[in-house]
């Protein structure tokens, strides 16, 4: 059997006894990405959290979106996006994607826009940033840029790390993700000294203990509302040996990643299916290698005929507009052709980053095989 994913694990074992978990408590996340230029030059601060998902919802919090304050978000993203505004009573408007990265859609995000727009949410699909220049065009002070880069761990726009540009973001260590912190796990980005400062407090139950810890003050105290958002000790200890191997991670990806590009570009250009289009000003971490087919149909044959093979390949996001709370949240059933084409269609292959060139071939072979008949 050739699985989807197989979670990355350190090429060091980690120890988990009671020196490492106390030593842990140390690892703040300038301590685990301190080996890794692309973070250590961002001239922002990330703080650990225990998911991506936290990390938004400190983000929703920390703009202070209220109730009616309204969002511009891709329909076709994972429910955390959504659900973190959804929590603060924010209106949800749901953009159409790109058909060539299935990315937001900057003109679909000018259309939504409104005097009550708040924030603009972008997600990089399966590593490929969404059109970052054009989306920060739209913005107005009323309106944040807020990247939910969780896909993104090694992957660059315009040279520097995605999660990077928006006032605030997230990324992902989730078992799915290219780099985890054994389960769940995220990282949550802010830019301002001030924010800095809240968001530390917010991770710990709204109170200055972090300031406390570092030996600035002797007691610490509740100051504002907040809950446990930060990253467990295993998690933290876990993640800092998976760190170490980042690099090779992300390259070895890349390269399976332009691998696939390239093998299938002959069945592309016959029409059997499209693949994806990685902009020169991006550089993806090969987080996601997906192919569209020509119909629903079509899909569900190939995922037989692989599944046959001993293939393991996975469909993705349900359109949100789509879903029954999408629909009861926005009132309407709204209509998103590409979002719409693009989850009836999509197929990811099995991508991981140990993955050996001789499995990827089994893949390839397997869907020329397909194809011909
Ligand atoms: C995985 C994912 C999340 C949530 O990440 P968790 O760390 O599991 O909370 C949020 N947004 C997107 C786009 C994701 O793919």
């Amino acid at each position: 059997m050739i699985p989807y994913h197989i979670p990355y694990m350190p090429k060091e074992d980690v120890v988990l006894d009671a020196a490492t978990l106390t030593a842990a408590k140390k690892y703040d996340a300038a301590a685990i990405f301190d080996a890794i230029p692309m973070y250590q030059n961002m001239a922002s601060r990330m703080l650990l959290t225990h998911s991506a998902a936290a990390a938004l919802e400190m983000m929703a919090m920390m703009a202070n979106i209220q109730p009616g304050d309204e969002i511009i978000l891709p329909a076709f993203t994972y429910v955390a996006t959504a659900n973190a505004f959804v929590r603060q009573g924010a209106v949800l408007r749901f953009a159409d994607i790109e058909m060539e990265t299935l990315n937001i859609d900057p003109q679909s995000v000018e259309t939504l826009m409104t005097a009550k727009t708040r924030a603009i949410i972008p997600i990089h699909y399966g590593g490929i940033a969404a059109d970052i220049r054009r989306l920060q065009k739209l913005q107005s002070t009323q309106c944040l840029l807020l990247e939910d880069a969780a896909h993104t761990l090694g992957a660059t726009y315009d040279g520097k790390a995605l999660g990077s540009f928006g006032d605030m973001s997230c990324i992902s260590f989730h078992e799915s993700k290219n780099i985890t912190s054994a389960g769940n796990g995220g990282a949550l980005i802010v830019k301002e000294a001030q924010a800095v400062r809240e968001a530390e407090e917010m991770l710990y139950q709204g109170t200055d203990r972090e300031a406390f810890m570092r030996g600035e003050i002797s007691r610490y105290h509740w100051q504002r509302i907040g809950s446990a958002f930060e990253m467990g000790l295993a998690a933290r200890a876990f993640l800092k040996a998976a760190i170490v191997d980042m690099s090779w991670v992300t390259e070895h990806r890349r390269a399976l990643w332009w691998r696939y590009q390239h093998a299938l570009e002959p069945l592309s250009k016959q029409g059997y299916l499209k693949l994806a289009k990685c902009p020169d000003t991006v550089q993806t971490n090969g987080h996601i290698f997906y192919i569209c087919l020509e119909s629903a149909e079509t899909r569900e044959m190939l995922m037989t005929y692989l599944f046959s093979k001993g293939i393991e390949a996975r469909t993705h996001y349900e359109p949100l507009h789509l879903s029954r709370f999408g629909i009861a949240i926005s009132g309407k059933k709204l209509v998103l052709p590409n979002t719409e084409t693009v989850g009836k269609t999509l197929l990811r292959l099995p991508l991981y980053a140990d993955m050996t060139t001789a499995l990827q071939d089994e893949v390839i072979d397997a869907l020329f095989e397909f194809f011909k008949h």
